[in-house]
């Protein structure tokens, strides 16, 4: 009966290994069979703080929802460049970093075509440039995961490749790209998509090289720092001409007015978001602290609002599994090198508190 069904889609599709999104906390409790209220969420790098109160406040006040929103997107726009401090004409917004990068690689890839993924990263480059027909070839990252230029250069040998993403803080290994690693892959020729969702915990970026580089585009989020994950708002910084020809293929609604009226509450509340964002970065580091101290795991160096943390033997499976039980809820990935790891969200103190004392009553 399927097979009849399947028959009428893509082959590609159907081959398709999909990306595995997180589950909202209601189905999370529902699986484990406890109090929804009790979960301890590290499993998506949301923001536990919430959006800035201003944004529910702006939402109920707001009446535009019968209206389509501008499919130019000018008043977003707008907001957006001064909150970056790029021109209007070189901002484009989405639904979400996801949405962009979706756009982006519709924009550039032709089925057939070849692009560098910068393994282990985001899972989302790999699945939007196979659905777009794209070949996608792995330039591993090297043992600190860091970029390794020799291998980037021997992935893109035979001239084939035209796009190299970089997620800059790596998700999810937390690494931190410098210019440097930038530059050397702008000058490859290379279209370079460089995923800067975690600007805000690190304060790098690339943006500034947009001016010179029409092969560059910076890609960003108000999910995780805004705490917006649930609104859908990302936005890209690239060549005004990219900009013109992805306002030619988006969606034209794109950007709902929810998300508008988010935005523009949320950018009148920017020093307490990144106050919070600062006390995020604080307790990352706190938490590193007593996952290596107190439980002896190594966790890698990270610029986020994550740590990638190693759980050798074996055992992080089964630690993932048991931390689920007692309602705290991390992430691992099936990919070959993250096999022994664990990446824990930064939370509020409480959090990680009781994400220390569920560990270390697991791992006695
Ligand atoms: C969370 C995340 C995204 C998704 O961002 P949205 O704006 O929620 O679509 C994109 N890239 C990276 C690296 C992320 O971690």
């Amino acid at each position: 009966m399927n097979d009849s069904v399947d028959k009428l889609v893509r082959p590609l599709v159907r081959a398709l290994d999909p990306y595995k999104p997180v589950e909202p906390p209601e189905e999370l409790a529902k699986r484990e069979g406890i109090d929804p209220a009790s979960i301890i969420k590290m499993d998506a790098s949301e923001n536990p703080y919430g959006p800035s109160p201003l944004v529910a406040e702006a939402l109920g006040a707001s009446s535009g929802y019968n209206i389509y929103p501008d499919p130019f997107q000018r008043e977003v726009r707008a907001s957006l460049a001064a909150y970056a401090g790029v021109p209007f004409e070189s901002v484009i917004a989405g639904a979400g970093c996801d949405e962009l990068i979706d756009l982006v690689v519709r924009l550039t890839m032709d089925p057939g075509d070849t692009a560098i993924n910068l393994t282990p990263t985001f899972g989302m480059y790999s699945v939007t440039l196979k659905l777009a027909g794209a070949e996608v070839v792995d330039a591993p990252r090297d043992a600190s995961f860091n970029v390794d230029m020799d291998a980037v250069r021997a992935a893109a040998a035979d001239g084939r490749a035209k796009l190299v993403f970089l997620c800059n803080p790596n998700n999810p290994t937390g690494t931190l790209s410098p210019e440097p690693d930038v530059l050397a892959l702008l000058d490859m020729g290379l279209m370079v998509v460089v995923d800067e969702t975690y600007h805000e915990f690190c304060g790098f970026t690339s943006a500034h090289l947009v001016d010179e580089y029409p092969n560059l585009v910076v890609l960003r989020s108000l999910s995780k720092w805004a705490g917006l994950a649930g609104v859908r708002l990302g936005y890209g910084i690239m060549h005004p001409r990219l900009v013109e020809h992805i306002m030619g293929i988006k969606q034209p609604y794109n950007v709902s007015v929810a998300a508008q009226v988010a935005l523009s509450a949320s950018l009148q509340d920017t020093d307490m978001l990144l106050q919070r964002v600062r006390m995020l970065v604080e307790e990352r580091e706190r938490m590193r602290g007593l996952l290596e101290d107190s439980l002896g795991l190594y966790c890698h160096p990270s610029k986020a609002n994550f740590l990638l943390c190693e759980v050798p033997d074996g055992r992080a499976p089964g630690l993932q599994a048991q931390l689920a039980k007692r309602g705290v809820f991390v992430r691992r990935f099936n990919e070959d090198r993250l096999q022994e790891c664990l990446r824990i969200s930064a939370g509020k103190p409480e959090e990680t508190d009781a994400l220390i004392n569920a560990l270390t009553e697991l791992m006695k």
